[in-house]
Parts: C-alpha cells; sequence; structure tokens
C-alpha cells in the first residue's frame, strides 16, 4: 500500500510539473499569436508624451520631476538585440521643481542606443525584454512558470523568467492573452531592490501586430515615462550601431585631492567632497553617486587624514545622485548630517531590501544614525567651524543645505550653481531661478564669499568666485 501510493504520488507530481512547463508554453504562444509577435523581428514606436527623473522629486514624499517629450521614437530589433531611442524633450516643470538638469530652455534632443554585448547591464536591457513582444521572447527560452492570479476580478496568467540579475520578470497576460503589465526588481543604491514596472493599456492593431497604445512606466513607485503611441511599424529595417568610444562606464576615476587650508581638503575625480580634519575625527562634506565613488572618497579622506575615523557626513540634499554614497557612510560607522525633511525618507529606504546587489551598508549591518538640520547647525571641534544652512525657497529641493566654512570663506554647494566646463561660457538666458535663489540666501545670510566649491566640480577646477556666480546669473558682466 504505502510504495503505490508512493509511486502514484510522484507519478502525479510528475505529471502536474510537466503540464505546468506545457502550460507556461502554450501561454506565452497564445500570447505571442494575440499579439502578432511570432514573426516580429524588429519594431519601431513613436508618439508623445513625458518622462520624469527618477531620484529628482523635489521633496522626498514629491513624485519624480517631469518634462515634456514632444517627440518620441524608439527601434527595438529582437535579433540583435539593440534598441534606439530618441527624442525631442522640453521642461515640463513651470516654474522649474527638482532636479535633472532643470530648467530646460528650448528644445532637447536625446539619444540613446543600446546594443547588447556580455557587459550590458541588465538594467538597460530591460528597455528591450519589458516590451510585450520582448516579454514573450525572453520568456519562451528563459524556463518561464506560469501561474493564475485574479486582481480585481480579472483573471491572469501569470507568466516569469529569471532575469540576469536574479530577480523575477513577470507578465500579467489578460484574458485576450494581451499583457497588461510587466514587473520585476532592479538594484538602486537608495532605494535597494527597486520596483520597475511597464503597464500596457489600449492595443490597436498596426499591419497585423497588436501594439498598446498607451504606455507607462513606474521605478519606485512613480512614473519615469508615460507615452501615447501613434504610429508603429512592425519589421521597419532597424540598422542600430552601437556608440562610437567603447561600452563606456567602468570603474569610476581614481580620487584626487588638492589642500584648500589647514585641515581642508577639496576630494576630486567625480563629484567634489570636502575632508575636515576635526581634532578627533574626520567631517565629509558629501557622499554622493555610489558606493565605488564614496568608498574613493572614504580611502582618500582616510589617506590624507590618518587614523581617525569619520565621524559625519553632511548631505546638501536628498537627490539620488548626491545621496547615493550616503549608504556606503553609514557602513563605515559615520552619521548622517542631513535636513529634517530627509530623515524620515532615508530611514524608510535604507531599510528596505538590498537582495540583488547587497551593499556595504547591509552587509555591515549597521543602522544609520542622523543629525537634523532645520534652518542652520554649526560642526566645530573650538578650530574649525563648518556652518551648515538651509537654502529659503529652492524650487530644487525643499531641505537643500550649503556649508559655509567662516575662515576660510569657502562656500559649498550642489546644484544652485552648476559651473559649464568652460569659465566664459554664455549665460543661460533666462538665468537658472536656482543659481538667483543661491544669490539672494548668501545675500541674506551675509556670507562672506570668497570660493566657491561646487559639488559639480568644472573639470579644469578652476577657483569659481563671487564675480563667476553673478555673471552667469545675468547680474553685472
Ligand atoms: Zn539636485
Amino acid at each position: 500500500m504505502f510504495r503505490k501510493g508512493l509511486a502514484a504520488f510522484i507519478l502525479t507530481t510528475l505529471l502536474s510539473w510537466t503540464a505546468m512547463a506545457q502550460d507556461a508554453r502554450t501561454v506565452i504562444s497564445n500570447a505571442s499569436k494575440a499579439l502578432g509577435a511570432e514573426n516580429l523581428a524588429t519594431i519601431e514606436f513613436s508618439g508623445s508624451g513625458e518622462d520624469f527623473a527618477l531620484g529628482q522629486a523635489p521633496n522626498p514624499s514629491a513624485p519624480w520631476p517631469r518634462f515634456i517629450n514632444k517627440t518620441y521614437t524608439r527601434t527595438i530589433d529582437f535579433n540583435v538585440p539593440a534598441s534606439r531611442m530618441s527624442r525631442i524633450r522640453m521642461q515640463g516643470e513651470n516654474p522649474p521643481r527638482g532636479g535633472g538638469l532643470q530648467p530646460v530652455i528650448g528644445e532637447q534632443t536625446q539619444n540613446q542606443v543600446i546594443v547588447v554585448n556580455a557587459n550590458t547591464p541588465w538594467a538597460q536591457q530591460l528597455e528591450i525584454w519589458m516590451t510585450p513582444y520582448g516579454f514573450l521572447k525572453a520568456a519562451a527560452t528563459n524556463n518561464a512558470t506560469v501561474k493564475e492570479q485574479t486582481i480585481n476580478r480579472r483573471k491572469y496568467n501569470v507568466v516569469s523568467f529569471t532575469g540576469q540579475n536574479k530577480a523575477p520578470v513577470s507578465a500579467y497576460i489578460n484574458e485576450q492573452n494581451l499583457i497588461d503589465r510587466v514587473e520585476t526588481r532592479i538594484d538602486n543604491p537608495m532605494l535597494g531592490d527597486m520596483l520597475f514596472e511597464a503597464v500596457y493599456s489600449e492595443y490597436k492593431d498596426f499591419g497585423g501586430v497588436k501594439f498598446p497604445t498607451r504606455i507607462l512606466q513606474r521605478q519606485g513607485g512613480y512614473p519615469v515615462l508615460q507615452l501615447t503611441v501613434t504610429d508603429v511599424k512592425p519589421n521597419a529595417p532597424a540598422n542600430i550601431q552601437a556608440p562610437q568610444g567603447g561600452a563606456g562606464g567602468g570603474a569610476p576615476a581614481a580620487a584626487t585631492s588638492e589642500k584648500l587650508a589647514d585641515g581642508i581638503y577639496l576630494i576630486l575625480g567625480g563629484y567634489a567632497s570636502i575632508a575636515i580634519d576635526f581634532k578627533d575625527y574626520i567631517v565629509v562634506l558629501e557622499g554622493p553617486q555610489s558606493e565605488a565613488r564614496a568608498s574613493a572618497i572614504i580611502a582618500e579622506a582616510k589617506r590624507l587624514i590618518p587614523n581617525k575615523p569619520i565621524r559625519y557626513v553632511v548631505n546638501t540634499h536628498h537627490h539620488f545622485d548626491h545621496s547615493s554614497g550616503l549608504p556606503t557612510f553609514v557602513a563605515e560607522g559615520a552619521t548622517i548630517v542631513t535636513h529634517q525633511i530627509n530623515k524620515p525618507y532615508f530611514e524608510r529606504i535604507f531599510s528596505a531590501p538590498r537582495t540583488i546587489a547587497p551593499d556595504k551598508m547591509s552587509q555591515s549591518k549597521r543602522k544609520p544614525k542622523f543629525e537634523t538640520v532645520n534652518d542652520k547647525k554649526v560642526l566645530t571641534d573650538g578650530n574649525h567651524i563648518v556652518e551648515i544652512h538651509h537654502l529659503r525657497g529652492s524650487g530644487h529641493n525643499d531641505g537643500f543645505l550649503v556649508a559655509y566654512l567662516p575662515k576660510q570663506k569657502i562656500l559649498f554647494e550642489a546644484d544652485g550653481y552648476n559651473p559649464p566646463p568652460q569659465p566664459n561660457a554664455p549665460a543661460p538666458n533666462p538665468a537658472s531661478p536656482y543659481t538667483l535663489n543661491l544669490l539672494e540666501n548668501i545675500e541674506r545670510l551675509k556670507l562672506d564669499v570668497d570660493r566657491i566649491i561646487a559639488v559639480h566640480a568644472p573639470a579644469d577646477n578652476r577657483r569659481i568666485g563671487m564675480a563667476e556666480v553673478m555673471r552667469m546669473a545675468g547680474k553685472g558682466n
């Protein structure tokens, strides 16, 4: 009896396993037929809409800021595989609010080409594999599984395969065999295992291929792209060429440094930071960009100022390019000094799962520590003085901070004034409201500024004084 029962159990398990595998193949095949994806080698779709700059919100509870896409065209070659996007962008937030290189003056052309090779990051490839057709092609060759799920009384076949980053990529296929949604997770230095969703609706027929005329992409819970598609060309010649100059990316530049004054060092080689030699510890201004950049800054600070711990890292604002090194400083044991509006946000996102790319913070098991700033805070050891001031009324960020060293008359700032590569570049017209606001705050706070250290340091590392900022703000000559 027992033996017979076991055999029956194994047989049933095997049967249902085979049935399941067949089901995934059947579901993929039915969806491919319904979408007209079976003989689709390339697709070009165009329309208009909006894009949104991830991590560049004006405050931690606002969505990503918006830019108008007057035109948008994407061509995908599923066989290479490769993708080419080109669009004309315009300022979307009026008045400017948040980051992402606002304000865009006039029309800006943006191009992006991805030709997938062994080194192409998975997150970039998702522009191909998260389209309905790309998903079906990837699922068909990656041991996809299927399960049934009912959401809001609608029945779905949810097909999943494992992405190169080990996170599942799942498509919600409706009863018409059309894909309503594709979702996965990608690693983000701030948000951890970040949700990436693509929502497809209002499918229409374009020469035998059904294509969604509404596309919505969300990352980290907010839209990053919203498109109304007006034209689709199935199997149009794609001819996507890899961009010149290699794959790019690679290891970040090594940190270099310059002594600004006794015990005060400017660290370059990426976004600029300053390391200050306090009596018993090191204070670092800004923990930007990435774990790699933060690690380079930390190593350089410790080389310049040996045998002292990094006690504080001062954060100018929560924009991801200025904060993505903060978790690395947490792993180092440093306390984050930031505007008070950021504390609950950082606490929440820094405790989110970080399983896709476990970072030094999650490995260290250290919890972030904060000291917050409202209007002003002073860090001092009796010798060095670092005044941290809130920039009132900036559209760039509601919790915008600058650091001022009164003895050395140095102002450390981010995104209030971003110096152009050339010192004699023409002033933007109209002047950036963020630069005008920086000048208003310098005046209000009566800061006597001799030298400005911009986090977005110019490549020539020229000395930037108030005259340059005034000229670029359209004041004086
Ligand atoms: Zn910013």
